[in-house]
């Protein structure tokens, strides 16, 4: 069963000629054809584009030019703009859009030999925790139907974890690649911010998105990630330092690592999920690791800092949605201002408005100081707690959502309470720092995932410890039961 093999079997195997790219593009397609109508996990599936790109990837593999991903399936987060493929976020008001360029990041991945089999569901803009709050609504957990995926990246999570796909591309602002990595049992990488470039990513947060990798395993995430990292002259925030080669540096020497256990993120963590992190804790010290407490005296202002800097942030990035130069546009507008207007009231969903709204408030005239400031503030305590604990220790290690999976609908009428989900992750962002979530031990039936955080550019080491974890125990190996 080709769509049961990690990314390191499937180039083995399209170099042994045991199968064709075509024909892994062909089966990918079709099983993930078959499995939107229970899961919902692609907004638009590219059979088309993945069969052109998977013949010229048997090309290069005749000719003995493979380049790393040569006949690799994968599929994008639908905020990466696709030239040619409509690119919605997850938005009505986006529904038409066909992007006339192609962001870096999937233009890396397609040099890299890789076939898009297609875009994959998210929470509008990428604002969520649940990937509920799309156009196309929600995607389905594979692991329980009656569940979310996690968000905002949930149906990349959905698509790996059913199989779809080996690998997918993912954003998180605030955790939306390691939340929803956790809750569907995958493996989810969030590089430092500047790794990987944001030209052509849609913007949500721009001084928090982030680009990486959502895979069955951190082997699987390390040939992605090197396709796609590195500098870019497009994208001003994009770091010039050389990327890696993540693979290569799997097995490198990961003995004696010193691992911190934030104290205030395990307070308010259900006990299953406590619990399952605690296994992959133990089994970091029977690997040579020290582990002890550590604290982190401002984590208890992440989430308002974050809800506060995020929103504002986005109620200017989002400003750019007019009705005019692209997107959605109501029907005979009267003048400008009823044109703005009804375009935005038709085009946004109802979370983002309110993200909208929340935004320009903090950022007004009479506000700004009291709300944007003050968040900025916390942010640069937020960030000097982490770096700081990460002089005295190598990683830190702590879950990554307080919960499992809940339920599609549970979290509907109260956001805040979905805000408070991603306790453990925003910081990360507000800091600029990579973390990797890992599978651990199901806690009553479901996954749990371990959040392993590192200092800036730990990129490589954060996948080395993920992928020596997953040489001695098999949580990653758990999948769904999806037919
Ligand atoms: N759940 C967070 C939010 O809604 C993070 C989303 C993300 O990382 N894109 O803002």
């Amino acid at each position: 069963m080709m769509w049961r093999k990690s990314v390191a079997e499937l180039r083995a195997g399209l170099r042994q000629r045991e199968f064709s790219a075509v024909e892994l593009a062909q089966a990918f397609s079709e099983r993930s054809s078959r499995l939107q109508k229970q899961l919902n996990a692609f907004v638009t599936l590219t059979p088309d584009r993945a069969l052109q790109q998977a013949e010229a990837a048997d090309q290069l593999l005749a000719d003995g030019q493979a380049p790393d991903l040569c006949g690799i399936p994968f599929a994008a987060k639908d905020n990466f703009c696709t030239s040619g493929i409509a690119t919605t976020c997850g938005s009505r008001i986006l529904a038409d859009f066909v992007p006339p360029y192609e962001s870096t990041v999937t233009r890396r991945v397609f040099d890299a030999g890789a076939s898009l089999i297609g875009k994959t569901n998210m929470d509008e803009f990428a604002m969520g925790s649940s990937c509920e709050h799309s156009h196309v609504s929600a995607t389905r957990n594979p692991w329980d139907l009656e569940r979310v995926p996690g968000g905002s990246s949930g149906g990349s999570a959905a698509a790996v974890a059913a199989g779809l796909v080996p690998f997918a591309l993912g954003s998180d602002t605030g955790g939306s690649i390691r939340q929803p990595a956790s809750f569907c049992g995958i493996t989810g990488i969030k590089p430092s911010y500047g790794r990987v470039s944001r030209y052509g990513l849609v913007a949500y947060a721009s001084s928090l998105d982030q680009a990486g990798v959502m895979g069955r395993s951190a082997e699987d995430c390390a040939w992605l990630l090197k396709a796609m990292a590195g500098f870019d002259p497009r994208d001003s925030t994009s770091l010039e330092e050389q990327v890696e080669d993540y693979p290569a540096l799997l097995e490198q020497d990961i003995s004696g690592l010193r691992i911190g256990l934030p104290v205030e993120y395990w307070q308010g963590v259900d006990e299953g999920v406590a619990a399952s992190v605690m296994e992959v804790s133990r089994e970091l010290e029977q690997m040579g690791a020290s582990v002890s407490e550590v604290s982190l005296s401002h984590a208890d202002l992440a989430v308002s800092a974050y809800y506060i800097i995020a929103q504002a942030e986005c109620s200017s990035n989002l400003s750019r949605y007019d009705g005019v130069r692209y997107g959605h546009r109501c029907e005979q507008p009267r003048d400008l201002a009823d044109l703005y207007s009804r375009s935005r009231s038709e085009g946004f969903g109802a979370e983002t408005k309110r993200r909208i709204l929340v935004g320009t408030y903090a950022l007004s005239t009479g506000y700004y100081d009291a709300y944007y400031g003050k968040a900025m503030r916390a942010r640069r305590l937020i960030a000097d707690d982490l770096n700081q604990a990460l002089e005295s220790f190598d990683f830190l290690l702590a879950p990554t959502a307080p919960t499992v999976a809940y339920g599609i609908g549970e979290k509907e009428q109260d956001p805040i309470d979905m805000y408070k989900g991603d306790v453990n992750t925003v910081a990360i962002n507000l800091a600029g720092l990579p973390a990797i979530a890992v599978p651990g031990p199901l806690s009553e039936g479901l996954p749990v995932g371990a959040q392993l955080i590192g200092p800036y550019l730990s990129e490589a080491r954060l996948l080395a410890v993920a992928h020596g974890l997953q040489q001695r125990t098999d949580w990653h190996q758990l999948r769904p039961e999806v037919e």
